[in-house]
């Protein structure tokens, strides 16, 4: 067995291999590209791709594939073989530059939103040299941004490198006034903390619902939940223990910071947390977190559950976004300083999240808007859909003394004059460990935390980065006019608090009474996906996209069409799932155990007429009544579904899911779930909750 630090990587072709492998001259050049986002020639891609394909082939692969996240959510990856016939007969194995760089999936039947006409339907990807290419399954994996040949973005790495430049540029810009000359390059950080379920594949498979939907659509309460919090941190069991082994081991392989792992809140629910990376590589090393988790937990007749609810009842779950801005010197650009200079400067790029998160509130909810989402904002287990932000009492004092030109603190004297004064010391630890917030600052970092768990975070990072890139615009535009950098600097942070406070609310997130005073505040509550995604649309959030390159306008609509598409066909797919499961499977069973409830009283009876029957009666009885209303709300929920096939409108059918779907399907699984408590086991056709949620041992 090899040690962690030999294997750690060895399925990358990261910066030592490529020092090895490649002319010092190209390896140079490649590094400039990691580093500094400039273009690699084609002479040099040539070279980069031959060593990248020999290096491949030493270790296994025959295979290639152009690696890229469309719309859907999940990686698509074609795989191409290096072989190239020779007139003899035989196969030489090639790889050029121009495979590297640029590939052409047929990818006709991704989701676009209307974006690629047919008659250009095959789109093309572009490699990423700043994510580094890795072998899977012995295929080299190319990680690349997939667009239309018009240049549409058609995936969601696009958007999220474009975003890195517009908080770069705009960064570079705010840190020029701060006379940090030595800094060329600005990126954001993102560690994503990934929970999730672990279930007995042997019950999964039993599960039509886990099938098709990824979360149970019936399924009563079983006697113990979560209620003892027995769970959480407890001793990992065995089998998941040895899960994890093997799962971190494959991560490191592949060059992932796996980092924490731990018992969650839920039975049966973990989490694992990496040491955090440049935003696209976090992004990138998140999605094959994933995919990895499922795949390791086959091997070990698991099923690793992503979906943000897969049980009622109990906590769902979901992704926790650190986010930061850092700069090529290494410097943490939310990390309080120790000088006047450094503290203003942190300062500044505080109340450029602060303003960017009120003024963008909705594109953040949108950024985590999903049908299973919608199960857990707001439910007291997650955030509220209620944007707000957690600072902590110190600096939330700090702020309030600078807005009101007030002494710091009972000791102090002086007014607090930011570029001028020190920030006072406050300890780390007291800055969060209120969980219910959706947004905390963490000492040196945010933590967003409404991302559901099966979500990719290119989407939520992509509206920090371009939010706070539009707030750093306009901090820049004001101050490089100033006659007086020192004045201006505390005006705008003056002022920035006092029109952007209301987003700040340290209190309990789980509160009704936060809810109404949030209303008050006139921060917004878009409730669900459908509620949310309208707001994509408006002017302002098109004058950010527009203004930063990140969205052009069609691909905005183009987006906003795929969202709510994806939203109504997922609900379609629960509904009818749950018409399947009901009529073939709960409905008829229902009915045979009633039979034999039936047959039971006459066989009893004809021993004798007064002996006591009382059970299987009054059981007959309720179970009849019950499956009776069963079967009307499936007659309910068969004609929305009938109603739902004459709407073709996204919106419109967005809409119709939320009001007339999901209301009839809660009433038919209200009735359902009744049933399975007065079911005999033997008859009910499905594993209980119990066993799915207790049944890894
Ligand atoms: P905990 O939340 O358990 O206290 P930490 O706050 O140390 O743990 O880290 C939680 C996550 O935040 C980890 O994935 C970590 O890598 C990430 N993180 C730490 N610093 C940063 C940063 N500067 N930028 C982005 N993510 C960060
Ligand atoms: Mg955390």
């Amino acid at each position: 067995m090899k040690a962690l630090s030999e294997y750690f990587g060895e399925n990358v072709f990261n910066e030592s291999v490529m020092k090895a492998r490649l002319p010092k001259e190209t390896f140079k050049l490649v590094q400039r590209t990691i580093h500094d986002g400039k273009r690699l020639d084609s002479a040099a891609a040539a070279v980069v791709a031959n060593a990248m394909k020999d290096w491949a082939i030493e270790k296994g692969a025959t295979h290639y594939t152009h690696w890229f996240q469309p719309m859907t959510g999940i990686t698509a990856e074609k795989h191409d073989s290096f072989i190239s016939p020779t007139p003899d007969g035989k196969v030489i194995m090639e790889f050029s530059g121009k495979e590297l760089i640029q590939g052409e999936p047929d990818a006709s039947s991704f989701p676009s939103g209307g974006l690629r006409a047919t008659f250009e339907a095959r789109g093309y990807t572009a490699w990423d040299p700043t994510s580094l290419a890795f072998i899977k399954d012995g295929v080299l994996c190319i990680p690349t941004a997939f667009c239309s040949y018009g240049g549409e973005a058609l995936d969601k790495k696009t958007p999220l490198l474009r975003s890195m430049e517009a908080i770069n540029r705009q960064a570079l810009r705010v840190l020029k006034l701060f006379g940090n000359e030595d800094v060329t390059s600005v990126k954001t950080t993102v560690g994503p903390e990934q929970e999730y379920f672990l279930i007995d594949k042997e019950m999964y498979d039993r599960r039509k619902d886990l099938i098709y939907t990824g979360r149970t659509l019936f399924g009563a309460k079983p006697p113990k939940g979560q209620e003892l919090d027995d769970h959480y941190f407890g001793v990992i069991k065995p089998r998941v223990q040895a899960f994890m082994k093997d799962l971190n081991e494959e991560l490191w392989k592949l060059g992932i910071l796996a980092k924490t792992e731990h018992n969650e809140v839920a039975p049966a629910q973990h989490e694992l947390a990496p040491v955090f990376a440049t935003t696209n590589i976090a992004a990138d090393h998140n999605q094959l977190t994933m995919e990895i988790m499922q795949k390791v937990a086959k091997r070990h007749n698991l099923v690793c559950l992503l979906h943000e609810k897969p049980f009622a009842g109990v906590n769902g779950s979901g992704k926790h976004n650190n986010w930061s801005i850092s700069t090529n010197t290494g410097v943490n650009l939310l990390e309080p300083g120790e000088t006047p200079y450094e503290n203003a400067q942190f300062l500044l790029f505080l109340c450029a999240v602060i303003k960017a998160v009120d003024d963008y509130q909705d594109l953040l909810r949108i950024s985590v808007a999903s049908a299973g989402n919608d199960h857990r904002l707001g439910a007291n287990e997650a955030p509220p859909a209620v944007v707000s932000i957690f600072l902590g009492t110190e600096l939330s004092e700090i702020l309030e003394a600078i807005e009101n030109d007030t002494p710091y603190g009972a000791k102090e004297k002086e007014l607090l004059r930011v570029g001028v004064h020190v920030l006072p010391k406050f300890p780390k630890d007291a800055t969060d460990r209120n969980r219910t917030s959706p947004f905390a600052f963490t000492g040196n970092k945010f933590e967003f935390r409404m991302l559901g768990s099966s979500a990719s975070v290119s989407g939520s990072n992509v509206i920090l980065n371009t939010a706070v890139a539009e707030e750093l615009k306009q901090f820049a535009d004001e101050l490089e006019n100033a006659d007086n950098f020192e004045n201006a600097i505390h005006d705008l942070i003056k002022r920035t608090i006092s029109e952007h406070k209301r987003i700040i609310f340290n209190g309990n997130g789980y509160d009704d009474s936060w809810i109404a005073e949030a209303e008050k505040r006139g921060l917004l509550n878009l409730k669900t996906t459908p509620d949310c995604l309208p707001y994509f649309l408006e002017k302002k959030n098109i004058d950010l996209f527009t203004t930063h390159k990140v969205f052009t306008e069609t691909e905005i609509n183009s987006r906003y069409e795929i969202l709510m598409e994806a939203y109504g066909k997922l609900i379609n797919i629960e509904a009818l799932t749950m018409v399947d499961m009901a009529s073939k499977d709960i409905l008829p069973a229902v009915s045979k155990y009633l039979k034999a409830l039936a047959d039971g009283i006459a066989s009893k009876k004809a021993v004798s007429a007064d002996i006591d029957c009382t059970y299987e009666s009054d059981t007959l009885s309720k179970g009849s009544a019950l499956l009776g209303s069963a079967y009307k709300a499936l007659g309910v929920l068969e004609e929305k579904l009938d109603e739902e096939k004459n709407i073709s409108d996204v919106t419109k059918l967005g809409f119709f899911c939320k009001d007339d779907l999901i209301p009839a399907m809660e009433e038919l699984r209200k009735y359902a779930d009744t049933l399975e408590t007065i079911t005999s086991a033997e008859y009910w056709p499905y594993p209980s909750y119990g066993e799915l949620l207790f049944g890894v041992r």
